[in-house]
């Protein structure tokens, strides 16, 4: 794809395209003994809870397949398989031999409390990376429109009209939106900016789960990086900035809920 970003910094050498995770992380599949692998499936086990939670997934429901499941979190079958196979040690799944995985009835006060419990941990944490995105991405934005060229402001249009493209066919653009936030810290000029963010990339990629989002909240967040690029465009350093921080509070809200990040305002 056009916006694939390269990147030849020794991080990217251990962690190769960071930038887009529409392609399966590439050496997770071949050995359980990955670094990431422990912190991947404990981020699945969380989104099944969310689909549980949510009502998505129910009592008695078949969960996809192990292969869906993985194209739709972006992982390797390896991890969701470890996923699966927590949340069934855990009384949450069962597997049927012959006939998949099933959402176990509820049996009692227990199962509902786990799913509950999963899903507010799993609140917590993203209204904590929001937070942490919001100390870091304006301030990076505002440097963006000091030194961005015309070249780069190419490339995030692009990506803005991938994303357009992908909400038309219905298509997760998750990846799409990491590559924006990407792009703005190579716009800055500062390489440190984007070692650090290739660097984070997990922990960041947490707020866009695809279940986060609805056509609404994506168009919404298209937008806004419109107004990101419209900032950018006119160096405008205060405006760039107040265009980040907006987006990262809508996407905060919806993702959360206005009610909880209201509270977290300062
Ligand atoms: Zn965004």
């Amino acid at each position: 794809m056009s916006n694939k970003i390269e990147d030849r910094g020794p991080q990217s050498m251990r962690r190769k395209s960071t930038a887009t995770n529409a392609a399966p992380l590439p050496a997770e599949s071949e050995s359980g003994a990955q670094p990431g692998i422990q912190r991947r499936y404990q981020e699945i086990t969380a989104r099944i809870r969310e689909m549980l939670a949510s009502g998505a997934l129910g009592p008695g429901d078949r969960l996809p397949s192990e292969r869906t499941l993985a194209e739709r979190f972006r992982v390797s079958r390896n991890s969701v398989r470890e996923a699966i196979r927590a949340l069934a040690e855990q009384g949450v799944l069962e597997s049927r031999r012959g006939d998949g995985t099933y959402v176990r009835e509820p049996d009692g006060e227990s199962l509902a409390a786990a799913f509950v419990a999963g899903f507010e941990a799993q609140r917590h944490r993203i209204a904590e990376i929001f937070q942490f995105r919001r100390m870091i991405e304006p301030p990076i934005a505002a440097l963006a429109a000091r030194h961005v060229s015309s070249q780069w402001l190419d490339r995030l249009k692009v990506l803005v009209c991938d994303q357009h493209q992908r909400l038309l066919a219905d298509v997760d653009d998750a990846d799409l939106d990491v590559a924006f936030h990407l792009e703005v810290a190579r716009a800055s000029g500062n390489q440190v900016v984007v070692e650090a963010l290739n660097a984070l990339h997990e922990i960041l990629a947490e707020t866009r789960s695809s279940f986060l989002q609805t056509r609404e909240r994506r168009s919404m967040a298209i937008q806004a990086h419109l107004r990101i690029i419209a900032a950018l465009e006119a160096h405008d350093p205060e405006a760039a900035s107040e265009a980040m921080r907006a987006h990262l509070h809508a996407v905060e809200d919806a993702a959360l809920g206005e009610a909880q990040s209201q509270t977290q305002r300062g």
